[in-house]
């Protein structure tokens, strides 16, 4: 035990408690020092496969469905949990580490929550620990993403899951090295296929859904369509047969819905951190709905947009690295431990890895479009992410990474200089990094540049759902007075009544079926449709297919190239009259 400071015979000079201090620091100073390590339980072994649950949640009902059934159907034993609700919220903040963002909270809570619920079913902790695992996917940032998987560890352990797998889709090839056992999860070819089809099948049923159901003339038809066509698609999935039949099923089952695309409804696009406009549940207040319900069609971002994403960044990285042409293996060489940058290219063949990645961009829009083709999802465009790059790189850095980078700010820019939506909704999570600096810093720049643009950046923390949804229904009546203005204007200039409508529609019945859709001419559904009726009374349908198919791809390269150009003009003026107004400050300052 170690000597007390004060020693009550005397009082000691300034000089004898400095010594007795030394001599109570020093043995603890000299001790070797112990640092904190993070156990890492994640061994699964194809021997375990037979008996243990895979849980996995995170993206939308249709999403987790698919990856379900899909990876059932390859042998194994896997569930999704629940959207993650309130409650999760409650468990996340409960059990995780204080600080954190607000998805971070919700999927954490959400599988405390799952596991609680087994053990309150009578499963033991230790039948809970053996027989299910948890897989996510991981990310080394540079975002709180890169420490989910930390975070996850710690609430589990604080819940009393200590020694509870979770494992990373990026880890899971370390398994067999860590074991030298076969893999319990296989990342291989196969895995990947799978995952991209149950995703992008999830997207193109998503994308139908909330296409149609604003406009449907039964209410609940959709929702009943989409929930029979998941369960129909999730069991050909699982039984590995009968898919192409379901497809077309679905197909026909949509195509009958009957609707009234001529209602005008302000399409609102949900943009924002990539789980936060993701979710359907308490995360965003189930926005979605809300805005729906508002009277609004939401225009959804799609996964595959996010895997594209992250292809060009993969490609965008390879062009910059590459002129480097491998020096970076060089850096640091003298350091013992240092074999250069892990990121060099020296000895890589770049053309064949830029083909590959190239590829695999082909091979994700190739099999989107496939799907969407069977199921009558028309004219929908996956984004050009070079195009997003280009117009978001004047206020958003394309080196800069972390939650959806550029991308956020070119959505918003490619909404407004396209005319593609009525309103932007951004949903940023509470306490998130990327989305504040975006949402709160560069949008409003933005904003400041295109005036017309109705924009409304929301942050979400799971409390104050009324105050959220009053902002939005304030920003909403804009956007509908803007739809209706626009549609009576058109009315107005074509010299349309109510009756010629109704005569148009009947001599084309096509637009009232759920499959149809018009060419893109304005923000809103409805002006689209009127312009489609108009432009059939006026010219022969061999007239508008060859004007649609000699038109369409030249007129699209050229409306890039112009967006690009206003971007790069507007960008430029704002450098210019900032320019001027600092040196209008300093000027005061001389003077
Ligand atoms: S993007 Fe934001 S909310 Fe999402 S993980 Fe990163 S910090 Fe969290």
């Amino acid at each position: 035990m170690n000597a007390p400071l004060k020693d009550p015979a005397h009082e000691p000079s300034a000089a004898e408690f400095l010594q007795q201090l030394d001599a109570q620091i020093t043995p603890a100073a000299q001790a070797a020092p112990k640092h904190w390590f993070d156990e890492v339980p994640s061994t699964f072994t194809g021997a375990q496969r037979a008996h243990t649950t895979i849980l996995h949640a995170g993206l939308t009902m249709a999403h987790d469905l698919f990856i379900q059934s899909a990876f059932r159907g390859l042998g194994y034993k896997v569930q999704a949990m629940e959207v993650p609700d309130n409650d999760a919220l409650q468990y996340g903040r409960e059990f995780g580490n204080r600080g954190q963002c607000n998805p971070t909270y919700f999927t954490v809570g959400n599988l405390v929550k799952h596991l609680k619920a087994l053990q309150e079913g009578g499963m033991s902790k230790e039948d809970i620990i053996n027989n299910y695992i948890f897989a996510t996917a991981g990310s080394c940032g540079p975002c709180r993403f890169g420490t989910y998987v930390t975070e996850y560890r710690k609430a589990l352990r604080d819940a009393g899951f200590e020694g509870f797998r979770v494992i990373l889709f990026q880890q899971a090839g370390g398994i067999k090295q860590a074991t030298g056992q076969e893999m319990g999860l296989k990342i291989d070819a196969q895995f990947f296929l799978t995952m991209v089809r149950a995703i992008l099948l999830g997207d193109v049923l998503n994308a139908l859904m909330y296409r149609i159901r604003p406009y449907e003339l039964e209410p609940g038809r959709t929702d009943a369509v989409i929930h029979n066509a998941k369960q129909r698609l999730a069991r050909a999935f699982e039984t590995r047969s009968g898919f192409i039949k379901a497809l077309w099923q679905t197909r026909k089952e949509i195509a009958a819905i009957p609707v009234d695309y001529l209602r005008v409804k302000p399409k609102v696009a949900i943009i924002g951190e990539f789980w936060a406009m993701t979710t359907e549940g308490d995360g965003n207040y189930k926005m979605h709905r809300f805005l729906e319900q508002e009277g609004a069609e939401v225009d959804i971002q799609l996964v595959v947009n996010w895997g594209l994403y992250l292809l060009w960044g993969a490609q965008y990285d390879l062009a910059e690295r590459a002129k480097l042409k491998g020096v970076d293996k060089g850096i640091n060489k003298g350091a013992a431990e240092s074999g250069g940058s892990k990121f060099a290219l020296e000895g890589v063949n770049v053309a064949k890895k830029r083909w590959m990645l190239k590829g695999a961009e082909y091979f994700m829009r190739g099999v989107f479009y496939t799907y969407a083709k069977i199921l009558g999802l028309k004219d929908y465009h996956l984004p050009d992410m070079n195009f997003i790059a280009q117009i978001s790189h004047a206020f958003y850095d394309n080196n800069l990474r972390g939650g959806e980078g550029h991308m956020e700010v070119g959505k918003l820019i490619h909404n407004v200089v396209d005319q593609k939506v009525n309103m932007t909704l951004s949903i940023k999570p509470f306490g998130c990094m990327p989305s504040s600096s975006v949402s709160d810093g560069v949008q409003s720049l933005i904003t400041e540049l295109y005036p017309a643009a109705i924009f409304l950046p929301i942050e979400t923390n799971g409390d104050g759902a009324v105050n959220v949804y009053s902002r939005v229904q304030m920003q909403l009546f804009k956007a509908k007075q803007m739809a209706q203005r626009q549609q009576e204007e058109t009315l107005e200039q074509l010299g349309i009544t109510p009756e010629t409508l109704k005569t148009w529609v009947a001599q084309h019945p096509e637009v009232t079926r759920a499959s149809h859709r018009s060419p893109h001419v304005g923000a809103c559904n409805a002006l689209d449709t009127l312009h489609y009726l108009a432009n059939c009374q006026q010219k022969s349908w061999l007239a508008r297919t060859s004007e649609a198919l000699t038109t369409s791809w030249g007129k699209a390269a050229r409306h890039k190239a112009h967006a690009i150009a206003a971007v790069e003009r507007a960008a430029q003026d704002f450098k210019n009259r900032k320019h001027t107004a600092a040196s209008a400050v300093k000027f005061v300052e001389v003077s």
